[in-house]
């Protein structure tokens, strides 16, 4: 008998093709899958003919499930964990388990496959060297904005996880305290029949989706283009509008003093900018 090993296998987020050979063998192998919600999980044993045992695990029977677990372990058998989609513990129980299974001293092995937030990252086309998981967001309005308020400001991609009653709700959350401008991507329904990737900015994002109440359907991830700051040489966006406006019927150099004078803008700077911004010609 080899080690006895945890195995927290990912299961897929719609589309059962993506389960992947090695998830399979894997709970058909092992002594006890622990799972988030039995009934669910046998539909899917079913369809792969797999007869293992499952055991409901979910944060609130952690104290309950976990000596079974750890007497299946000491047995010398291994033990698998997944969740109702995707990766487990990724806004999925199990990090108690996880962490309770290495303070034993077993192995803790992954079956890596689909996972909502990376696969909605994968297609969401914003950057993708960075980014942040937020995860879901408080389901209450002010508590959103607050938290919105703090994520607004990274710089990197951020990704949400949103229940679809509360997507356009979610979505005025962001303008109000993002602005409209700012581009998002919805990636509903990853992997089934109505799949829907869309990128758009906030403000066109929720004209689209509350002139179509099928987008407010199905499980979705919200993707975030991350934050710009201001350049600290630009002039401010009032003075660039006033700018571009009068270099319709003056030369560069005599609008940029007017907007200066109007604005207290310095008139480098906006002279600098229109050059950078080609209204020079
Ligand atoms: N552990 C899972 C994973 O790896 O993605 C996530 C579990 S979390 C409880 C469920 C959320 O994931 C949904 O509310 C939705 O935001 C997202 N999700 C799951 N399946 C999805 C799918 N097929 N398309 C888009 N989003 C999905």
């Amino acid at each position: 008998m080899g080690e006895a090993v945890l195995h927290v296998v990912a299961t897929p987020i719609g589309h059962l093709r993506d389960m992947v050979p090695r998830a399979i063998e894997t709970l058909q192998n092992v002594k006890l899958v622990a799972a988030e919600d039995t009934r669910h999980s046998r539909k899917l044993f079913e369809h792969f003919g797999i007869e293992t045992p499952l055991v409901a695990y979910h944060d609130h029977s952690h104290e309950r499930v976990l000596p079974k677990l750890l007497k299946v372990l000491s047995e010398g058998h291994s033990v698998a964990l997944i969740s109702d989609a995707g990766t487990p513990l990724v806004s999925d129980p199990g990090y108690r388990l996880v962490d309770a299974v290495h303070q034993a001293g077993y192995a803790v092995s992954p079956v890596p496959g689909a996972c909502a937030g990376i696969a909605a990252l994968s297609v969401a086309g914003l950057a993708t060297d960075r980014f942040h998981f937020e995860g879901f967001l408080p389901a209450k309005s002010a508590a959103r904005r607050e938290r919105l308020r703090v994520v607004g400001l990274y710089s990197c991609t951020v990704v949400f996880y949103e229940a679809p009653h509360r997507l356009l709700e979610c979505l005025q959350d962001l303008q109000l305290v993002l602005g409209g401008e700012r581009r998002i991507t919805l990636a509903r329904e990853l992997t089934k029949h109505f799949e829907t990737v869309r990128r758009d900015t906030l403000a066109n994002m929720i004209e689209w989706v509350s002139q179509d109440s099928n987008q407010q359907r199905g499980e979705c991830v919200l993707v975030l283009e991350g934050w710009v700051a201001p350049s600290e040489d630009e002039p401010d966006l009032q003075s660039q509008q006033w700018l571009k406006a009068l270099r319709e019927h003056l030369p560069l150099k005599t609008a940029a003093a007017i907007v200066a004078k109007q604005t207290g803008e310095r008139k480098n700077r906006l002279y600098q900018w229109g050059l950078e911004n080609s209204i020079d010609d």
